[in-house]
């Protein structure tokens, strides 16, 4: 890790790729990366734009980490560093603003850079006004866009773009970026299993316990209604209104990432949430369902995630697929206690800067 390597955990062949186009001086006027969200993608252009304009850099490739675009870049505060982005997908209106100062000549870098962050989210007029940019770009104008996958955007969008996808980092990768980034190993472990390949996931996580202890809730309210009669998880499913869309999909996804694990263990494939703190508990509860029960539970939280991107009813989403699961005898293990002293106390906890 380190500058030459743009301080990212992961994706270091995606890295060398770039690093040989800059080396070469056959940089291309706009990159698409995908992949999952909090995989890196916006990082990974970032430190790209960064090493592109550099005023230093120790040799082509790398950046020094110390000039003002160094300083900058990263806070995304740089005058020649263009972020598009407007809540609930770029607008039209974004696109135009910017056009005019793309023609001027970069203040201090060697190149203007735009970032475009989650493209697929940007309205049809946008994409229109993006395209005709990319047509005919300035010279000292590079794009980067990230999109989760180049099948989400225009493919005349795409069609224009250097793609590269990102897959997720090898358990391993992410659970030593974050051990060399200061976390304790058994905080980085368990981050490492369960953001499963995503670093900005773990990142976030471990810097923002909030998220993380909501996250560690979900896993326990998913354990304490598979012991739940009945009654008690309709009561659960009943507060939730049609506008409770992100937060059901958000307690299915971690609830599928659930019984993924249980098919996982049942399929005897070895998987690191098996292995850090709780692993016991999720190993003991793959015992006790049949790989049929398993299966059935799975299939009806990936058709409630399918039917709530289609709009349907939250609540009767919800309900759909907790009267499905079977119900375990006895106590609900107590997940969120074997994993409590991992979380870090207070909020905003900052590793140690990378050497
Ligand atoms: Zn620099």
């Amino acid at each position: 890790m380190g500058h030459e390597t743009w301080d990212l955990i992961g994706h270091e062949e995606t890295v060398r790729f770039l690093q040989a186009q800059i080396q070469r001086g056959t940089v291309g006027h706009a990159y698409l990366f995908t992949g999952p969200s909090g995989v890196g993608r916006r990082t990974l252009a970032l430190r790209f734009a960064q090493a592109l304009a550099c005023a230093h850099p120790p040799h082509a490739g790398a950046y020094c980490g110390h000039c003002r675009v160094c300083r900058l870049y990263p806070q995304q505060a740089h005058p020649d560093l263009h972020v598009l982005h407007d809540p609930g997908g770029l607008k039209v209106e974004t696109v135009r603003t910017v056009r005019p100062k793309l023609l001027l000549s970069p203040r201090d870098a060697r190149v203007r850079v735009v970032l475009l962050p989650n493209v697929e989210q940007a309205t049809p007029a946008a994409l229109n006004a993006l395209l005709k940019s990319l047509e005919e770009p300035p010279e000292h104008v590079v794009f980067l866009l990230t999109a989760r996958s180049p099948e989400a955007i225009l493919p005349t969008l795409a069609s224009r773009c250097q793609e590269f996808p990102l897959r997720p980092v090898p358990y391993a990768t992410l659970r030593d970026g974050l051990t060399a980034r200061g976390f304790p190993l058994a905080q980085a472990a368990w981050l490492a299993a369960w953001a499963q390949g995503r670093p900005g996931r773990a990142l976030r996580w471990a810097q923002q316990p909030d998220d993380w202890r909501a996250y560690v809730a979900q896993i326990q309210d998913g354990l304490q209604l598979l012991h739940a009669p009945l009654r008690e998880r309709l009561a659960y499913a009943a507060p939730y209104r049609a506008a409770d869309r992100e937060a059901v999909q958000a307690r299915l996804a971690t609830w599928q990432a659930l019984w993924d694990l249980w098919l996982r263990l049942h399929q005897g494939l070895s998987d690191p949430r098996g292995h850090v703190a709780g692993g016991e508990i999720m190993r003991a509860v793959a015992r006790q369902l049949t790989l049929n029960q398993v299966l059935q539970g799975l299939q009806h939280i990936q058709q409630g995630l399918r039917l709530l991107a289609r709009y349907g009813n939250p609540r009767l989403v919800l309900e759909g697929a907790l009267l499905t699961w079977p119900r375990l005898q006895g106590r609900a293990p107590d997940y969120a206690r074997a994993v409590e002293q991992l979380i870090p106390a207070a909020a905003g906890h900052e590793p140690k800067p990378v050497p």
